[in-house]
């Protein structure tokens, strides 16, 4: 038996104050992860600090974006018009995460903060760089078939799971938190950390670090945007891949092109030397395929999962095929 203390707090400086003054508490808002991972064994804080009580849950229209609180729950997000509307990667990418029972649940600031899924990170008994920094690596001669294809190291080839943070990274979103040494806003793509030699560390978040809302720029091509989801079954699974896309078109030619893909590396993976080829380019399978090829073929695949890279490369082509068409017919 392990004590576990509760505190809950009612601002932003309580509850920063709360982790800061003990390294081994944690925040507390939905619990799908954070619950489970303390069940399992795998988390071992010493305090849950409660943070549901901070008005963190609305969704403010800035005229320039959006600003989607921290505690925003995921089922109201992917409902929100203005998400639906503006940002319909997003709001797709909501609703294929998790179920509706775990949507309702699940905060915005705990999805960013969600865990990979690696089942040897899970189980509290293998060999695991992130779990126990420098025992190893069961999943290299384990069982890799969900695993990592890009951005991984010789110590961790774990993904993120995240759904939503795949149509963020794609998005150019920035992240807003606060903490002992005040507020700042992080880049999406920095947030997400690849695993090199310190797989445990996941986000640029320091540990008294909150998140207090995540901000969608307003970008003309995010209304024509995407998301599709590859798994095993059509509910209730993580990606084996995903592609976000964001296309504008003008005159036949890609004027804009956002593209991040999920499922294949240990954070959100943007695309960018896909983009870099599409932009200005004629909207045509030749130009798409050029440009997903490009993209993977920095992958490298571990034992069960080449599979990964023709999936992602044909992903990508059918998600570009059906947003350049959509967008030369509006
Ligand atoms: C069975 C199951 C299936 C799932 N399937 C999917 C899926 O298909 N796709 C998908 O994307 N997700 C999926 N999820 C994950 C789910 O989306 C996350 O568990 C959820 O988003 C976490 O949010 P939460 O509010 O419950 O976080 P919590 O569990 O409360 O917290 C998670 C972590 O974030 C930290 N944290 C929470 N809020 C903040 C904050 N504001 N600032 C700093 N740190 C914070 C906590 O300390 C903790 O470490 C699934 C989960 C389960 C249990
Ligand atoms: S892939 Fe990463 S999370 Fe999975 S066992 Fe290896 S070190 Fe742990």
């Amino acid at each position: 038996m392990r004590p576990l203390r509760y505190a809950r707090v009612t601002d932003v400086e309580g509850a920063v104050a709360t982790v800061a003054a003990d390294p081994d508490s944690a925040f507390l808002a939905g619990g799908t992860t954070e619950v489970d991972l303390i069940r399992l064994g795998v988390a071992r804080p010493s305090t849950l600090v409660d943070i549901n009580a901070l008005p963190l849950a609305d969704v403010d229209d800035l005229g320039a974006g959006l600003r989607i609180g921290a505690l925003a729950r995921m089922s109201d997000v992917a409902r929100d018009p203005r998400v639906v509307a503006r940002y319909p990667a997003v709001a797709e990418a909501l609703l294929l995460g998790a179920s509706e029972q775990l949507r309702t649940m699940a905060s915005i600031g705990g999805n960013l903060c969600q865990r990979t899924r690696c089942p040897y990170f899970r189980d509290d008994v293998s060999p695991c760089n992130k779990r126990e920094p420098g025992s190893g690596c069961a999943a290299l001669d384990g069982i890799s078939r969900g695993h990592a294809i890009l951005g991984t190291s010789e110590h961790c080839i774990a993904t993120h799971p995240s759904d939503m943070c795949v149509a963020l990274a794609a998005l150019d979103a920035t992240v807003h938190v606060d903490g002992t040494a005040g507020a700042r806003t992080i880049p999406f793509g920095l947030f997400h950390r690849l695993p090199g030699d310190t797989p445990h560390l996941e986000t640029a978040l320091q540990p008294d670090e909150l998140i207090t809302s995540v901000q969608v720029p307003p970008l003309t091509a995010a209304a024509n945007s995407m998301y599709r989801k590859i798994r095993d079954r059509s509910s209730y699974a993580f990606a084996l891949v995903s592609v976000a896309a964001a296309v504008a078109t003008s005159d036949g030619l890609m004027t804009d092109v956002r593209i991040a893909l999920g499922g294949v590396a240990h954070r959100p993976w943007r695309a960018l030397e896909a983009e870099r080829i599409l932009r200005g380019a004629p909207a045509n399978d030749s130009a798409f395929q050029h440009a997903a090829e490009a993209e993977l073929a920095a992958a490298r695949p571990a034992k069960d999962n080449g599979f990964k890279i023709e999936l992602a490369r044909r992903t990508i082509v059918s998600v570009l095929r059906e947003l350049t068409e959509r967008g030369s017919a509006q």
